[in-house]
């Protein structure tokens, strides 16, 4: 287990060669799969160590402390690609646009409407994916799988975002596959080809189904508090 890893950037590699013997084994081209590193919670020292490791794609679940952490990283590694993977509501969008470069939350119309007027604004077009609760839970955020092909278009025609993909965090008590699989079919119905699906514990199984993005934080950084 990357676990065992002494560092955080002995795990990356460990971590970057498991989603390569996944791809290899999906489908033997060796489709491009991006690991976004989700460092939520940990300090910019903890950051800093796979920055140097040359990890440039990350990810933050929320505004605020993003917002406290990466300006400070940008003087020393002015190229890195930040994703926001929480929840956005409508009053923060105009610090996520300003600091992040993809959003992979977009789950209403308000917050569409609001990220256009801002983006337009800014003259800052960043890609964004829709998120789906794909298990239909109280509890997530993201659009209904019966909304999502709709929203999409939507989010395209009306609100002028330029969607790269789908994103989905499956139900924690059952097996991912499945959700996955439904994920995968809903962005070939949707029209686009990003697939963010994939966290410490189910990455494999999401590149099996075609994930595009991984997002893994614990088997990275450690366990959180
Ligand atoms: C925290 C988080 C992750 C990473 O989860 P791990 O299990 O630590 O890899 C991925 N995606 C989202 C949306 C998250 O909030």
């Amino acid at each position: 287990m990357p676990a065992q890893a002494a560092n955080s950037a002995e795990r990356l590699d460990i971590i970057t060669k498991s989603i390569t013997r996944a791809v290899k084994r999906f489908d033997g081209s060796g489709h491009a799969v991006t690991l976004v590193a989700v460092s939520k919670t940990f300090p910019a020292e903890a950051i800093v160590p796979l920055l140097d490791a040359g990890h440039r794609v990350f990810g933050e679940n929320r505004v605020q402390e993003a917002k406290a952490k990466w300006p400070g990283l940008k003087a020393h590694y002015p190229d890195f690609e930040l994703h926001l993977i929480g929840p956005l509501q409508t009053n923060k969008v105009r610090e996520a646009v300003a600091l992040f470069d993809v959003i992979e939350s977009v789950d209403r119309e308000k917050l569409a409407a609001a990220l256009q007027k801002e983006m337009q604004q800014t003259e800052r077009f960043l890609p964004c994916f829709v998120q789906v609760n794909i298990g239909q839970e109280d509890q997530k955020a993201g659009i209904a799988p019966d909304q999502t092909v709709e929203f999409v278009e939507k989010c395209r025609k009306t609100y002028g975002l330029e969607i790269v993909g789908l994103m989905c965090i499956p139900p924690a008590d059952q097996p991912p596959g499945p959700y996955f699989a439904q994920l995968a079919e809903l962005a070939r119905q949707a029209g686009v080809s990003g697939l963010s699906m994939g966290m410490s514990g189910d990455f494999e199984t999401a590149i099996a189904m075609g994930a595009t993005h991984v997002r893994v934080g614990s088997a990275l950084f450690g366990v959180r508090d």
